[in-house]
């Protein structure tokens, strides 16, 4: 299989998980991919539904926003999606949800702050809040590549998630953790607070997530 349908496939199967456990309701949420070798992105179209899309229905653009293949229109966070591209030569993927514990801080806009260990391992320290704008707006695109500096998660106010990294997997593995300490939190801010973790330890706990975790 070539590149480009194997990462459309990829992103097939992603848009299914992220229905099946929760990260989002209905067509909402998008989910791209670098195609490896080349400067181009695959990305879920507008508004369909996750579990009928079949690999042909992503739509492949360039990083200027050209429809390179493809029949279906295009997510409508298409320009958010280039610019955190453009932005950040480390992400190759980006998965943006609506998971309720992610937006129900998102909404207060509160951070996530940096105080469960597996998320600040994955996306390097707490996660901001991004300032709102409507959605599919370029300035959507703005405002998020500001607040996801350094990190692998933002929090787009009144709205969901984001969440990037090294592959599809990665990307979508931080919704996942994002999603789970934001119900921690609220839980722990609900029993009178949050301890965060210091600067050190977050910045130790990073280190060893990218250079010693797991099987090498
Ligand atoms: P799309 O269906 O166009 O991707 O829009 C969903 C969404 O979440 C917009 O923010
Ligand atoms: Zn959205």
């Amino acid at each position: 299989m070539d590149h480009r349908l194997e990462t459309c496939q990829k992103v097939v199967e992603k848009g299914i998980e992220m229905l099946a456990i929760n990260l989002t309701v209905g067509t909402w949420g998008n989910i791209s991919c670098r195609i490896p070798e080349k400067d181009y992105v695959a990305i879920t179209p507008s508004g369909m539904s996750y579990d009928t899309l079949a690999p042909e229905d992503i739509v492949v653009m360039d990083l200027r926003g050209n429809t390179i293949s493809g029949t279906n229109k295009p997510s409508i966070e298409l320009p958010l999606h280039l610019a955190i591209y453009n932005a950040r030569d480390d992400v190759q993927a980006i998965v943006h949800t609506h998971s309720p514990y992610a937006t129900a801080l998102a909404v207060a806009r509160k951070e996530v702050p940096g105080a469960v260990e597996d998320m600040v391992q994955i996306v390097g320290g707490k996660v901001r809040v991004s300032e709102y704008a409507l959605p599919g707006t370029v300035q959507l695109g703005t405002n998020t590549v500001k607040a996801l500096e350094g990190r692998n998660a933002v929090l787009l106010a009144n709205h969901g998630m984001i969440g990037v990294g090294r592959n599809l997997d990665e990307a979508f593995r931080v919704c996942q953790v994002v999603e789970k300490s934001a119900q921690i939190v609220i839980f722990a801010k609900l029993m009178g607070g949050v301890v965060e973790l210091s600067e050190e330890d977050i910045a130790g706990m990073r280190n060893f997530y990218l250079n010693g975790y797991g099987q090498r």
